[in-house]
């Protein structure tokens, strides 16, 4: 495996290499940035985990130039969450040089501020096809002058039915461009699109053994109506930091969520029914720590920035074998060891069967009876979570947060956990030995010399 300073980079971003903690390159990034250095058109299976992003985004940064400003990187995305993942990411990146400005472009919230930001410049655009197509189709946004374009995750983008708007997007292009696809899969689909947009394209597969995540995957046969007590004994012997359970329908997700925390579990539920403002108080919690156990559909949980999971659950089988593999990838990314189960009914078995055709080897069954006789034994979450009422429209910052308690409220700094700061609320961890303290002395303090509401979670 080459080193950083093999693949031609400059110095300054080998130093925000090594600030990001970044020694060694990913096996897609050793085969990756050369290319993408070079200008060639480069298409990779990587998958979530694999350092794509940096694969891609070490070179967009590199080949910028900053003083013209002009948009010459798009990077088009599935999702909202995984284009906000992506620029944050390229803005770390982007520290190696000075003024780079990135702008995301996604549906779901208003187009007003996404023109504004556009009328000021930008040299790298990150976006889902449907919004980058409505601002090309009203002229707000330039790209004749596009040196490079990405397409992430474009199995994923295909699949949600992007493909058209894709087309549209590319034929819109200049013909002089560096094209990146990066695909977790690798189906006929995708085969031709880079046959129709991309020039001689450098061929990324990282060998299996080297991609190949640590992942103990097994299964267990239930009778209908076992699943909560069978996802309980798992909990119980496994004690995960953190786990999600995926469900196939939105009253499972509420349902088992509730039964799980009669049994004495925290255990949250996220489907498509949460307000963003309920669906942000659930992601804090899950990312703070102070909730162990997240119930969530596929569609909910798409996107979710979790590094990595130490276990996985499938309540049901996923109905298609690609869904199964989205789900697993989440625990055992990034050298970790990981744990996937999943439960199955006999007349769900056909579901896991198909499996086996997408490189599930031999299935390994677990013994449901042995597993049904484990007594509960309810994961403890390190932390609690306090709402604070006040967030960025207030004024409020992570500094005045942690000022609050440990100043008056005489916490100690190491018991505050991750502060999620909102428009309107804020979340803090905190040790779950001191919340109840800090809660009582931040409702009888003030935060910036003003009093807020707070409440546990
Ligand atoms: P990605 O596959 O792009 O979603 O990246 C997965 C995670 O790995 C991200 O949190 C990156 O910050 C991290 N990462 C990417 N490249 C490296 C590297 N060479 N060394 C260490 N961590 C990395």
């Amino acid at each position: 495996m080459p080193s950083f300073n093999e693949l031609g980079l400059s110095p300054a971003m080998l130093t925000n290499l090594g600030r990001l903690g970044y020694q060694q390159p990913t096996a897609v990034q050793g085969a990756s940035i050369p290319p993408v250095l070079a200008g060639d058109d480069v298409i990779a299976m990587a998958k979530t985990g694999s350092g794509k992003t940096a694969a891609f985004g070490i070179g967009l940064i590199e080949r910028l130039n900053v003083r013209h400003f002009a948009v010459q990187g798009l990077v088009l995305c599935p999702t909202r969450e995984l284009a906000d993942q992506v620029a944050k990411a390229l803005r770390e990146l982007a520290r190696a040089r000075d003024n780079v400005k990135i702008i995301t472009l996604c549906g779901g919230v208003a187009i007003g501020p996404q023109i504004g930001s556009l009328s000021h410049g930008a040299h790298l655009v990150v976006g889902t096809p449907g919004r980058v197509q409505d601002h090309l189709r009203k002229g707000t946004l330039v790209l004749d002058k596009l040196k490079t374009l990405v397409l992430d995750e474009a199995d994923r983008m295909l699949d949600m039915g992007f493909s058209e708007s894709i087309n549209d997007i590319l034929s819109q292009l200049p013909s002089q461009r560096q094209t990146l696809l990066f695909s977790a899969t690798w189906p006929s689909a995708i085969r031709s699109l880079s046959e129709a947009f991309q020039n001689d394209p450098v061929d990324v597969r990282v060998s299996d053994s080297e991609s190949a995540p640590d992942i103990d995957e097994m299964f267990f046969e239930l009778q209908p109506g076992q699943q909560t007590d069978a996802l309980a004994a798992l909990l119980s012997e496994h004690q995960p930091a953190s786990c999600i359970a995926f469900c196939t329908t939105k009253q499972q997700c509420d349902d088992i969520a509730g039964a799980l925390n009669d049994r004495g579990f925290s255990a949250l539920a996220l489907h498509g029914d949460l307000d963003q403002k309920d669906r942000d108080a659930v992601l804090a919690q899950f990312a703070n720590q102070s909730c162990a156990i997240l119930i969530a559909t596929d569609v909910a949980a798409r996107g979710l920035d979790i590094k990595s999971l130490p276990l996985v659950v499938n309540v049901e089988p996923a109905r298609d074998s690609e869904i199964h593999t989205h789900r697993v990838g989440r625990t055992g990314r990034a050298g970790e060891k990981g744990k996937a189960v999943t439960f199955c009914t006999p007349a769900q078995g056909h579901r896991v069967n198909r499996l086996e055709s997408v490189g599930v080897n031999a299935l390994v069954w677990g013994d449901t009876g042995q597993l049904l006789g484990v007594t509960d034994r309810p994961v403890q979450p390190a932390k609690r979570t306090l709402c604070i009422a006040g967030g960025r429209k207030d004024k409020v910052r992570p500094g005045d947060i942690l000022g609050a308690l440990t100043g008056d409220a005489g916490l100690d700094g190491a018991a505050v956990g991750k502060i999620d700061l909102f428009e309107f609320q804020c979340f803090v961890a905190i040790n779950r030995d001191v919340a109840k303290q800090a809660l009582k002395r931040l409702e009888a303090g003030k935060i910036k010399g003003r009093k807020f509401r707070v409440r546990m979670v």
